[in-house]
């Protein structure tokens, strides 16, 4: 067990891995992040940033040093990179090699038991124009890694549209679009000893491929779906014997849960937990790395939404608090480019 008092090490500068170091703080952890972004997030609540390129392997062994567990915020910290601070990482990096890779990632579920839309790996036009016949339009081509919030993905509505297209020169996956009624995510943390805690399910609708809002309740649609993708969930980090959180999304169909991707971390959609729920995602995955018991996940009020504020919408977030049932939620980014998260906003409503 790393007692509180004790130092944990957060490689990324992101929103997450602010959220993190407080839930982190309030049980009198000390954090330090390890990022390559000057224009981090995470120094306004952590004891201290290194901020070093991934490939600066003295950098992270002296981050090493000071660190008694080490975790992670952001999923696509190059493997190469994680050396110096192996023997310290929680969960085990097997996770990051997993969910690094939509490929790998979807083979690993589907050996599992899981569902995945149809999918074939794509690294030249002969095999995509394989895949259309294979799998049919309409469609998307994803990059096998690197992608999030729907970046490196290009949908492809026919045939014809294959042919406009030139390939991203990296690795891709091509899958069939999936008609869903609803989608959402499933949020577990779980102990080193396999205990497993599960949040309740949000209805998540995104916009231009980002998360716009999280639901609770989240509906008939999903609710019907939780129970076999919560199974699934567990199978997975069963398998990878991952500790801490760990977030698996779905569509939900009416041929039951499909499997779109996974997140070896806290997730947007859990945001919604800080108020929201008896104990966080950042608090769990804190207990959870550094050995100390979960915590009560269940919900505490009837009805919960949780908005992510992007952009420009930033510069007017305040408004948001004139409900007072609203807890508003900035991280602190200095520019609001358009697309880029700035912040969350979780209405409880008692009501619902
Ligand atoms: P991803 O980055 O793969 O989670 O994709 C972002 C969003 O794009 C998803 O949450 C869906 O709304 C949509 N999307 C991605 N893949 C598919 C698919 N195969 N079928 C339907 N919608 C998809």
């Amino acid at each position: 067990m790393i007692k509180p008092g004790g130092t944990i090490g957060i490689l990324g500068g992101g929103q997450l891995g602010r959220m993190m170091a407080m839930a982190a703080a309030q049980m009198g952890y000390r954090c330090i992040a390890y990022t390559p972004e000057a224009d981090n997030v995470v120094g306004d609540v952590c004891h201290d940033v290194f901020v070093n390129g991934w490939d600066d392997t003295l950098a992270m062994a002296a981050f090493a040093q000071k660190c008694d567990v080490v975790t992670w915020e952001f999923e696509n910290v190059p493997a190469g990179a994680l050396a110096p601070v192996d023997a310290l990482l929680v969960p085990h990096p097997r996770a990051l090699e997993t969910a690094q890779d939509r490929l790998n990632e979807k083979r690993f579920v589907e050996r599992l038991g899981g569902r995945a839309a149809p999918f074939a790996p794509v690294d030249s036009r002969t095999d995509l124009m394989d895949a259309l016949e294979r799998i049919g339009t309409p469609g998307i081509l994803k990059t096998r890694r690197d992608g999030y919030d729907g970046k490196g993905q290009w949908r492809i509505g026919t045939s014809r549209d294959a042919e406009g297209i030139s390939l991203p020169g990296a690795p891709c996956v091509y899958e069939g679009l999936v008609e869903f009624d609803a989608e959402f995510s499933v949020i577990l943390a779980r102990s080193a000893e396999g205990q497993k805690v599960f949040w309740d399910s949000t209805a998540n609708v995104h916009r231009d491929g980002m998360l716009h809002t999280s639901t609770l309740p989240a509906g008939r649609l999903v609710e019907c779906h939780i129970a076999e993708a919560r199974r699934l969930a567990g199978k997975v980090a069963d398998a990878l014997g991952y500790v801490g959180v760990l977030t698996l999304e779905f569509f939900a169909t009416a041929n039951g849960p499909v499997f779109n991707e996974m997140a070896p971390r806290v997730h947007n959609s859990g945001h919604w937990t800080i108020e929201g729920a008896a104990t966080s995602q950042f608090e769990n995955h804190i207990r959870a790395i550094c050995g100390l018991p979960l915590g009560d996940t269940r919900t505490v009020s009837p009805g919960i939404v949780m908005t992510n504020i992007v952009g420009q919408d930033a510069d007017d977030a305040a408004h948001w608090l004139d409900d007072p049932a609203t807890h508003l939620h900035l991280y602190g980014k200095a520019k609001a480019r358009e697309g880029r998260k700035m912040g969350h906003a979780t209405q409880l409503v008692w009501d619902a």
